[in-house]
């Protein structure tokens, strides 16, 4: 078991019917509940990383921690860059040994959006590394609702986006969005189907926490392979950390240190269970 691309991993959860969970990770105790959890299920899973984290959990620390416990771990891990943002974290990631980054030019214009991952498509296979790009814009909709049919991924446009940037998996947009949901959102699988029939990539759901466990499973019926798992990881480590802080006693960090363990673990293991 070791260090893997995320598109073979990918391939094997098609294979199996289910969806394979990607879990951000912002610090060693997140990596260290994240693959705990995976082996004890045995299950293989993504680690990942978003540009935007990157002010608190530098690249060039987290990097290399997170692509040395996915070759130790006992079940295949991919380690990926979550959301990239300039070319230059992208290929910093690829030489640190990620193998995978994701680049969102979702803002852009289609076209620009297009001629912008081709660029990534292109510096990935000098690494061998998987390519995941966004179409339609995640999150927005302050109800979740896809009503504002905009911002939903064009399934059309998700065709020719596919064949014309050979990339490897496909965020979608169909209700969801980052962070804390207000309340459980209502997911497009209408929209999810079109896109799933019309494209031959693997989809990937962002916005992962607060969805019911109902709608991640139709989800992944649907075509959805890949759920990214961030906002639920980090309120889980708060929660038992808070818990052990406001427990009777005298505290020291390395019991601190179990408690961030274990919230991660706890939900990067619920996850997975409910992606099987
Ligand atoms: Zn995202």
């Amino acid at each position: 078991m070791s260090l893997v691309t995320m598109k073979s991993l990918m391939e094997q959860a098609v294979n199996n019917n289910r969806g394979v969970g990607a879990f951000s990770v912002g610090n060693m105790e997140m990596v260290k509940g994240a693959v705990q959890a995976a082996e004890e299920l045995d299950t293989p899973i993504i680690l990942q990383i978003a540009e935007v984290r990157l002010k608190h959990s530098p690249l060039e620390l987290m990097g290399p921690m997170m692509v040395h416990a996915a070759k130790a771990a006992k079940v295949d891990i991919a380690v990926h860059l979550d959301h990239g943002l300039t070319m230059d974290t992208v290929e910093e990631a690829l030489e640190l040994g990620f193998t995978s980054v994701m680049f969102d030019s979702s803002t852009y214009p289609f076209e620009e959006n297009i001629v912008r991952t081709q660029e990534v498509v292109k510096a990935a296979r000098q690494y061998g590394a998987t390519v995941e790009a966004e179409l339609g814009l995640v999150g927005g909709s302050e109800d979740g609702s896809c009503d504002h049919g905009i911002r939903c991924t064009n399934p059309e446009d998700a065709k020719l986006f596919c064949e014309r940037t050979g990339i490897d998996a496909l965020a979608v947009a169909i209700g969801n969005a980052h962070g804390n949901y207000p309340s459980a959102p209502k997911l497009a699988f209408d929209v999810l189907q079109e896109i799933h029939e019309k494209t031959n990539v693997p989809l990937v759901l962002h916005g992962g926490s607060g969805i019911t466990d109902g709608d991640f499973r139709k989800a992944i019926s649907l075509g959805i392979v890949k759920v990214n798992i961030a906002t639920a990881s980090f309120n889980s480590l708060v929660k038992r950390a808070e818990e052990y802080l406001r427990s009777d006693g005298k505290h020291n960090y390395f019991a601190l240190n179990e408690a961030m363990v274990r919230g991660t673990y706890e939900n990067v293991k619920h996850h997975i269970e409910v992606f099987q």
